[in-house]
This record gives C-alpha cells, structure tokens and sequence, in this order.
C-alpha cells in the first residue's frame, strides 16, 4: 500500500517537473488560436488584435484559424479534442456560455472541456440594416417590422452566436418573427448586408462600427446603457424607445482542458501585457469595444464569469424557447 501511494507521488512528482521544464521552453514554435468564426467578423478581429500584441511579449507568431459554423460550436469542439500542450488556444464570446442552453446536445463541456486563460474585451452591439431600408430610426424600424411580420431577413452567425441571441431578443421584445439568415460568422454576413441581400442584424460594433461612419448602412441603436464614444450619433436602445434592453458581448481565451498550468500562467501574462498596449486600446476603442481591467484577464475571473454567465442566460434562453436541435 506504502509502496503505490509513493510510486503514485513519484509520477505525479514527475509530471509536474515535466510540464515544468517543458514551460520554461515554451513557446519554441508558432501558437495556434481557433476563432470559431468566419475570417473578417467580431471575434476574428478581437483575435488578431490580441494575438498580434500577445506575440511580442511571447516571441512567437500566433496565428488565427478559423473554424466557423453552428453559431461557433464547431470550432469549440474542435479545441475540446485537441492536443493540451499550449499551442492551441481558442478565443471564443459570450456564445461559450449561452451554448449550454441552446444546444441540448453539445458536443463538449464549455466549462470540464477547456482551461481559463482569461477574459478579453467587453464589447457593444449595434442594431443596423441596410441602407436602403424604408426607416431613419428605431421607432420606424420597429413599425415596419411590425407591419411586415415574418418578411423581415435577420443575418447571424448561426444559433449560439452572438448575433443570434441579440436577433432573439429582439424578436421577442417585439413579439414577432423574422427569417433568420445564418452565416459562418458575421463577417460574410455584413458584405450581404453592404449588399442589399438581407434587411438587418444586430451585431458587434467591432464589425459595424467602421461601415456606420462611412454611412454604408443604417445603424438604429447601440445595446449598451451609455453612447459610445466611437459613435456618438447612435442612441441607446433606451433613448430609441426600448428601454431594459442591453446586451454586451464578452470575449475570452481558453486552452484545451489538462494544458499545463505553467503555460496557462504564461499565456495568461501574456494577455494582460497585450491588454495594457497603447496600440491595442486604441484600435478596440476605434470599434467602439474595451479590454478589460488586468484583475479580468486571468484564469481565476475567467472561470467565475464564465459559471456566471451559463446561470444567468440558461434561464433567459429556456423562457425564449430557443433551442438549436
Ligand atoms: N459576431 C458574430 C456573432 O454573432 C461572430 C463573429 O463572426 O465573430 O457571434
């Protein structure tokens, strides 16, 4: 009995000096982070961005691979089976905990399956449509979908994305029925909107915030309590008439789940130092997003923000009926 309990010691001695001597070389070659959407969306430019300032103070490349489809949980359970060795890594929002309730058979465990690295950015939504769709605000928006109920085109990224809960709630707020148009991210589903071929969506200003300034689609109402300082002229849902009625959308880093702490820890700092560059402040403001505070960036905040977030939208997500198989 004495003899396995200390053969168990040793081994898991060992293991821990493995992962340990293995962490102090790491990374020694190029990471790989998994963006569960389509290139050119939200969670693909808060990717990129994060990725290029992490990259400096970890000395090597990390490039994005995007893996989209099914409202991002393709891509989620692509990192769920991979290797947990620190050079996958996943950026995935709020979808990551609304997936629980949407998918009634999830192909991994958002929580058991993956390792908290840290929180990133809290983000606004915009509701926006075409340019020439026949209304200036939200009150006129509201009216024609009113009046045209079930011939509105909805854009998302699939259920269990971002868009797609927004898009949700606002149906049901409006207690009507739209089409709904899914993509493999929001990305592809904006160039359909610059293109007159869907009516509107409700996505991240990290996507639309640029396309708003350049006047080449209607934007109604921002999702946050407060205006954004990236576009001012764009009221609240509030100010528009439809008050209780925010959404913010959150990105996080993950490793597959069994990635040694060490390197957790690592790719941890690595965040909070990209989080605090100048460069990076800026452009996340320039889409009217922000990196949060360096106390959110770790493993620790991560975990209870993402427990959270599954305890509050379960609930939200079950009484909107909402299912995606
Ligand atoms: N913004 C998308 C969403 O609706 C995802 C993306 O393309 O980043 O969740």
């Amino acid at each position: 009995m004495i003899l396995r309990i200390l053969r168990v010691l040793l081994c898991s001695l060992a293991l821990v000096g493995a992962s340990q001597v293995f962490a102090q070389d790491y990374p020694s070659k190029v990471i790989t982070i998994i963006v569960p959407f389509a290139a050119g969306g939200p969670t693909d430019t808060i990717a990129r961005l994060t990725a290029q300032s992490m990259s400096a103070t970890l000395k090597t490349q990390l490039i994005v691979e995007n893996v989209g489809g099914a409202g991002g949980t393709i891509g989620a359970a692509r990192v769920a089976q991979a290797k947990p060795d620190g050079y996958t890594v996943f950026v995935h929002h709020i979808g990551h905990s609304t997936a629980p309730a949407l998918y009634r058979k999830l192909a991994y465990d958002p929580i058991g399956d993956f390792e908290p690295i840290g929180l990133i950015n809290d983000g606004a939504m915009a509701v926006v449509a075409r340019k020439d769709f026949p209304a200036k605000n939200l009150k006129e928006f509201v009216d024609y979908i009113k009046a045209n109920k079930g011939k509105i085109n909805l854009a998302n990224a699939g259920v269990g994305s971002a868009s797609h809960l927004c898009g949700m709630l606002f149906q049901s707020a409006l207690n009507t029925e739209f089409t709904t148009v899914p993509y493999k991210g929001t990305g592809p589903a904006m160039n359909d909107l610059l293109g007159g071929q869907v009516d509107f969506m409700c996505d991240q200003t990290t996507n639309n915030a640029s396309q708003i300034k350049a006047g080449k689609i209607n934007a109604y109402a921002v999702t946050t309590a407060k205006r954004l300082a990236a576009l001012p002229d764009v009221p609240t849902m509030s100010e528009a008439g439809m008050p209780n009625f925010t959404v913010s959308v959150w990105h996080a880093m993950y490793a597959p789940k069994g990635t040694p702490k060490p390197i957790i820890d690592k790719l941890s700092k690595a965040l909070q130092e990209a989080l605090k560059d100048a460069t990076l402040k800026q452009r996340f403001a320039d889409l009217g997003s922000e990196p949060v505070s360096q106390d959110r960036a770790t493993p620790e905040a991560l975990r209870a923000h993402l427990k959270t977030e599954i305890d509050k939208w379960g609930p939200i997500i079950k009484k909107a009926g909402v299912f995606a198989d």
